[in-house]
């Protein structure tokens, strides 16, 4: 595989280390459930998503397969490998990277479902599928930007394909199946418009990218900045070591997953917490429980700590806290958090 030029290396971006700590534990456990970024336009948070991908493994997929099926996992496969095998054909592999789509806020249901040419099937007995962005974006990231200002009709769909990792298009009793595994990256300025908090529950997790105020990680920003534009591929190399660091962590993490244990006092604490800020629903119980989990994973653990909390609490219940508007999310409440978990 020809290899992309060079993005911005991950371990290379200064700040922003909520959102980092977000992708980097969705792209380990894709249960978490996407996340979404609030804050002004500014190029970090497609930098972030872009290098990330970049700094992961390749996938392998099958061969020709416009769905990127995985040749690994024949309960997941859309109707044309599915045939293929049917007919004793064998799924040949290749190795790909993972990708970004971009979903641009004017899409049409059709771009994203994609679209069955019912003629066709009518009159040659054949299924005509003309793939969308779901079907892109399986097995990668779809990054929207702007997510509030898309229909709510095709955030759902962009949501229940998620949560569910297949795409059903069906039309006149003709249906079309394929895997839309991906992990869904909103951004949102909610200066600009909000998202209904049934849509927002249901995004895993949420960050604010704010402006950096410290002075030395500005300089060393404009520093890096000024040297990738120089010469991306030398900068790009001098931290060849720093990324295959960080994707040997991240393939760990994703090896002894479902190995780690979380205590009930845990649990327990996560309630009184989601209770104390007064979080509705259980999705957000058992998502903090998720993060939880992978983020005591990401650090090569095999049971979560009462120290794990405080890492990852606020980006599970930041929007799902029923003071919404978002204004009042902004003091999203750490000190009653920590004297939740200190009490017991
Ligand atoms: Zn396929």
């Amino acid at each position: 595989m020809a290899k992309r030029e060079h993005p911005f290396p991950f371990t290379a971006i200064v700040g922003q280390e909520d959102l980092k700590l977000g992708l980097i534990l969705n792209v380990i456990n894709p249960k978490i459930g996407g996340i979404l970024a609030f804050g002004e336009k500014g190029t970090a948070k497609s930098t972030a998503v872009r290098a990330i991908a970049e700094l992961l493994p390749e996938i392998p997929v099958v061969s020709g397969c416009r769905f990127r099926c995985n040749p690994n996992d024949t309960s997941l496969l859309c109707e044309e490998c599915r045939e293929k095998l049917e007919r004793g054909e064998k799924l040949e592999t290749e190795y790909v990277k993972m990708r970004v789509i971009d979903l641009p806020v004017s899409a049409t249901e059709d771009r994203v479902v994609g679209s069955l040419d019912i003629e066709e099937a009518i009159q040659k007995g054949k299924k005509k599928f003309e793939p969308g962005v779901l079907a892109e974006a399986n097995r990668g990231i779809l990054y929207v930007d702007e997510v509030n200002l898309l229909d709510d009709h095709i955030v759902d769909l962009l949501l229940d394909s998620a949560a569910m990792g297949v795409n059903t298009v069906e039309r006149e009793g003709i249906s079309f199946t394929h895997p839309a595994q991906f992990i869904l990256v909103g951004t949102m300025n909610p200066e600009e418009g909000e998202l209904r908090p049934q849509l927002l529950d249901r995004f895993g997790l949420s960050v604010r990218i704010e402006g950096i105020k410290e002075a030395e990680k500005r300089v060393q920003i404009v520093k890096y900045r000024n040297a990738y534009e120089d010469d991306p591929k030398v900068f790009s190399e001098s931290f060849a070591e720093q990324e295959k660091e960080m994707a040997d962590r991240i393939e760990n993490a994703r090896a002894i997953l479902k190995d780690v244990r979380v205590p009930d006092e845990i649990l327990l604490t996560d309630a009184r917490i989601a209770i104390g800020l007064g979080v509705d629903g259980h999705r957000g119980d058992l998502t903090l429980m998720k993060a939880l989990k992978t983020f005591a994973a990401f650090e090569n653990r095999s049971e979560v700590s009462l120290g794990d909390i405080e890492k990852v609490v606020h980006m599970v219940f930041l929007h799902r806290m029923k003071s919404l508007p978002f204004e009042q999310t902004k003091s999203f409440d750490m000190d009653k958090v920590r004297s939740i978990i200190h009490d017991n």
